[in-house]
């Protein structure tokens, strides 16, 4: 991936100037700006508009103390972050993230990737994420509950269901939303749609809980279908063992395919004769204990420290749904070398640039993240719109909804991609398609 063209050269180059000690922002933004380089030779005015200038640089950045005391009476201070991307399409719409390694160039690149994916859903939502480098491991529920709380005694002066509505992401799963959901209503004394990802009984959608990883399949099936192919007796390699892995496991099994193996930040398990998705439920969701376990209560399944070495199993299909940079270039020439075929991505930027080159080069499918999970972030739109409509809509529903939406995705990304004569290279199509109506709304409104 290089660019040729001097003005996204030279914006670039500003991008690194103001962000120097943020690789993960750059790194997002250099992959988005490699697949534009065709729709700049052809659209001068989004040049003179400035768009491009503006859509590196977030409206807003939001930094704050979050202090909490733990069980023992002793006092915490972590720092907070809310970066408001881009309101172009919608009010601002991203997750939380709590996580150790948290800083402002994580935030950054995901709120960025989150403008293209919000506008890919179809949905009128504008980019946005949030998070602390606070970790949820190994505290007790006060504890997150009053992490939680601290947290949104600040976050709540900038967000409402109309401003900025955060969601899920690592770390943050209904739990958390729960409380911050709880702790936003007693300050504001307001009961709306703020939070996305909510509990069933104060306003959660059907399926949300599903929708990152279902929809991952959702979108590598109609990807498979148009290369000849399905997941019908595939063997898939699932990383993670969080939200998006446990329903991408799930859906990927239904479809007829063999998941080996999933993983944790310590390690991984593989099970030949297929993970037993009940078992991985109650360790994770229920016990919340770690991925290990797994191999301690299942014959035959064994357990490997390292989560990189997951990507040495041979398989079919891959959908690494942990992390950013969990696969680079070395494991993809192994994924490639082992026989894999497909790459379809539900963590956010998983796969390093140095993998992705692999990927092409090696002529496998690759379902770039943006587009392929999309399915949460959109389901999340559809809990937005039934809190605004005081209704509910059944599961069933919900699910006909999110299918017919990443279907939608895929198609964008396909047409896309041949418009500009990138053929097969659905990360061009999600960048070009996403970035378009985007592009377009900012210039309409003015150089605001
Ligand atoms: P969870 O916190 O539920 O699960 C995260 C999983 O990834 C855990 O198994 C975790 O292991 C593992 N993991 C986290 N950090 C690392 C790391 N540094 N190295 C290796 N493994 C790691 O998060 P989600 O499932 O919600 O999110 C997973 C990915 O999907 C993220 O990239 C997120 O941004 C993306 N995503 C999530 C959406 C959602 O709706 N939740 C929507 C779209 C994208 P451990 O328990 O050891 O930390």
């Amino acid at each position: 991936m290089a660019i040729k063209n001097e003005y996204l050269l030279s914006v670039l180059e500003t991008v690194k100037k103001r962000n120097p000690s943020e690789p993960e922002f750059i790194q997002a933004v250099t992959e988005v700006f490699t697949s534009l380089e065709p729709v700049i030779e052809k659209r001068q005015d989004l040049i003179d508009a400035g768009v491009i200038e503006r859509i590196v640089e977030p409206e807003r950045q939001i930094i704050f103390r979050v202090p909490w005391t733990d069980d023992n009476g002793v006092q915490h201070v972590n720092r907070g972050f809310r970066v408001q991307f881009n309101s172009a399409i919608g009010p601002y719409k991203g997750g939380i993230r709590f996580h150790p390694s948290v800083y402002s160039g994580i935030i950054k690149f995901l709120g960025f990737e989150q403008i293209f994916k919000n506008s890919l859903t179809t949905l009128p939502m504008g980019g946005a994420k949030g998070g602390a480098d606070f970790d949820p491991k190994g505290k007790s529920d006060n504890e997150v509950m009053r992490f939680c709380q601290s947290f949104m005694n600040e976050l709540h002066k900038y967000i409402s269901a109309d401003i900025d509505v955060p969601a899920g992401d690592i770390g943050v799963g209904a739990r958390e939303v729960g409380y911050m959901f709880g702790q936003y209503k007693k300050l504001k004394n307001c009961w709306e749609g703020v939070l996305t990802g909510k509990g069933l009984t104060y306003g959660g959608s059907l399926v949300r809980k599903q929708a990152t990883g279902y929809g991952l399949c959702y979108f590598t099936k109609e990807m498979l279908a148009a290369n000849g192919m399905s997941f019908e007796g595939k063997t898939v390699l699932v990383s993670g063992s969080g939200n998006v892995a446990i329903y991408a496991c799930e859906k990927a099994k239904e479809y007829g395919a063999n998941v080996v193996a999933m993983s944790d930040s310590n390690g991984y398990i593989y099970d030949k004769d297929g993970i037993d998705l009940d078992l991985v439920k109650q360790i994770k969701e229920v016990e919340r204990k770690r991925i290990k376990e797994y191999a301690d209560r299942k014959p035959g399944a064994v357990y490997t420290e390292g989560c990189k070495g997951i990507w040495t199993i041979p398989c079919d299909i891959a959908l690494p749904c942990a992390t950013q940079n969990e696969i680079d270039g070395e494991s993809a020439l192994i994924l490639a070398k082992n026989g894999c075929k497909v790459v379809s991505e539900g963590a956010n930027m998983p796969s390093t640039p140095e993998a992705i080159d692999v990927y092409f080069a090696k002529g496998m499918l690759y379902g770039p993240a943006k587009a392929a999970n999309a399915g949460g972030v959109a389901t999340s739109g559809l809990e937005m719109c039934q809190n605004s409509m005081r209704y509910s809509w059944t599961a069933e529903e919900v699910d006909a909804k999110l299918k017919s939406i990443m279907k939608d995705i895929f198609t964008a990304c396909d047409t896309y991609s041949k418009e500009y004569g990138m053929e097969g290279n659905y990360m061009a199509g999600a960048n070009i398609a996403g970035f378009l109506k985007v592009a377009d709304a900012m210039k309409a409104q003015g150089a605001v």
